[in-house]
């Protein structure tokens, strides 16, 4: 092997800013083996559990260096949990310089990737003399978002759920103010001007990496590519996603529960790592469940009236989620229903053959591993960016149906056994799933070496390499 190029990558606390990361590391390194990573860890109290496995299997050409952790207790109370993740990283800065000048007295590095929730290490990547680069794990839709937000937030004086017009932004399908993400619905909030700030900071770096390719978002990723627009180098790499075997074992029963069941014959119910629904939700969501007499396989958290991603850093392990259901529920549905407490091995069920549709908050490693596995979706966003993942799902790729929600602002019993119907028995599903099954092959395909992500990937790495 020839002169070794090495980069440093810099994940978030929190699991879904940490695997992401990870998944690119091994990605990049696998392709490009003479390319060697230092991966810098920040830890907010502890790391999280599920990550452990995938620390596990880490190639050789990856090293991890783990930063001291940030104690949760430094940190202000009762501010969303994505506050608490960029506050975290922000006690993380001075412990990532010093590891940054350690590592660079001996070996020189040429480029940094950070999270984007880790972007203020950026501000180091002149000092060590690195080039700089953001991870997204997003769309190139919510990128496009992300892009034009400084500017949207010049010309607009309401809140964006406000505006009488439809969200235009160049290549992609058109969306309602009140569909934007979650951290643009209220403008006075601390979480929109750092988000705001970040997304200034955005235009500033040598590239961004997005976890999408181009089969799938074709007009937002030509847009964002299009040099007379004036954006950074967009490098789209994906789908980039956790394969079966990071799964933690021992959590096998359901996949056992699932190899009794027929082809297609499943909806898989999941909110992602951190999605929970208020009581009254909960309640509709298992009576509608019942009601479809649709076999179904729910992943359940215990409620949180308050907050939608309560359970986001891992903040419920103690509580027993299932005594929630309502009575009887588990007696009643023992023949088409398995519930399983708080966490389950998501891509090996998706990657199942008798999961036949998949319930999911539209977090977005959900939905590319939903892509991935051709199942298609019912879609119920709760938080982040989710409703903007809704809107790509279902109006622009149409795989996916988006129960309506009450005026009680409730998803009701009856509206959830319709979709359920419509999802896993009706013509409108069988469309659907024929409209995925396309997208899993352009997936795979994307990923293949002559694939546009692979591709895309590598011109890049042969840059580093020649700056090297
Ligand atoms: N996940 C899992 N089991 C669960 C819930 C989530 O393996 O019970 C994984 C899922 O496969 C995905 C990630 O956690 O890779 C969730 O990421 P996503 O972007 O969908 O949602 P978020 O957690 O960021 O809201």
């Amino acid at each position: 092997m020839g002169k070794i190029t090495h980069i440093v990558v810099i994940p978030s606390a929190g699991y879904s800013h940490f695997v992401p990361v990870i998944h690119f590391s091994k990605r990049l390194v696998e392709l490009h083996p003479e390319i060697h990573v230092t991966c810098i860890i920040p830890i907010l109290g502890s790391l999280p559990s599920a990550a452990k496995p995938i620390l596990q299997t880490l190639p050789q050409n990856i090293n991890t260096v783990f930063l001291p952790p940030v104690n949760p207790n430094d940190l202000p109370q009762g501010v969303p949990v994505v506050v608490q993740i960029q506050l975290a990283m922000a006690h993380s800065m001075p412990s990532i310089h010093h590891t940054l000048k350690s590592i660079t007295s001996k070996t020189p590095y040429v480029a940094m990737v950070v999270d984007s929730f880790a972007m203020h290490a950026l501000d180091f990547a002149h000092e060590f003399n690195m080039l700089s680069y953001v991870y997204f794990p997003i769309s190139a839709t919510t990128l496009s978002m992300h892009l034009n937000l400084p500017l949207l937030d010049e010309e607009t004086s309401c809140e964006y759920r406000y505006l009488p017009e439809a969200i235009k932004l160049p290549g992609c399908v058109p969306f309602h103010g009140r569909d934007l993400y979650a951290q643009a619905q209220d403008r006075t909030s601390q979480l929109y001007q750092m988000s705001l700030k970040r997304y200034k900071r955005c235009w500033f770096v040598n590239g961004i990496f997005i976890n999408s390719f181009l089969a799938l978002e074709t007009g937002p990723i030509r847009a964002l590519r299009d040099e007379d627009r004036g954006y950074p180098a967009v490098y789209p790499v994906g789908p980039l996603v956790q394969s079966g075997d990071d799964d933690a074992k021992g959590l096998l029963e359901c996949v056992t529960w699932l190899e009794k069941q027929q082809d297609g014959s499943v909806l898989y119910v999941s909110f992602g790592s951190g999605g929970t629904l208020s009581q009254e939700q909960m309640n509709e969501l298992a009576c509608g469940l019942e009601l479809s007499n649709h076999k179904f396989l729910w992943v359940v958290r215990a409620p949180n009236n308050a907050k939608a991603d309560a359970a986001y850093l891992g903040a419920q392990k103690c509580v027993d989620p299932l005594q929630f259901l309502p009575c009887e529920f588990l007696e009643r549905t023992k023949e088409k229903g398995m519930v399983v407490p708080s966490w389950a091995p998501q891509v090996q069920i998706l990657s199942h053959s008798s999961v036949g549709g998949f319930l999911t908050h539209c977090g977005w490693n959900s939905t590319l591993e939903s892509v991935l596995h051709g199942v298609p979706l019912i879609t119920w966003p709760l938080y982040a960016e989710q409703r903007m993942n809704a809107v790509v799902l279902c109006e622009d790729l149409k795989v996916g149906l988006r129960p309506r929600v009450g005026e009680n602002g409730l998803v009701e019993r009856k509206e959830i056994a319709d979709v359920v119907k419509r999802l896993m028995e009706g013509r409108e599903g069988g469309e659907m799933r024929k409209r995925m099954k396309k997208l899993e092959v352009a997936a795979v395909n994307a990923l293949k070496e002559d694939g546009s992500s692979t591709k895309t990937l590598s011109e890049l790495a042969l840059m580093w390499k020649n700056v090297a």
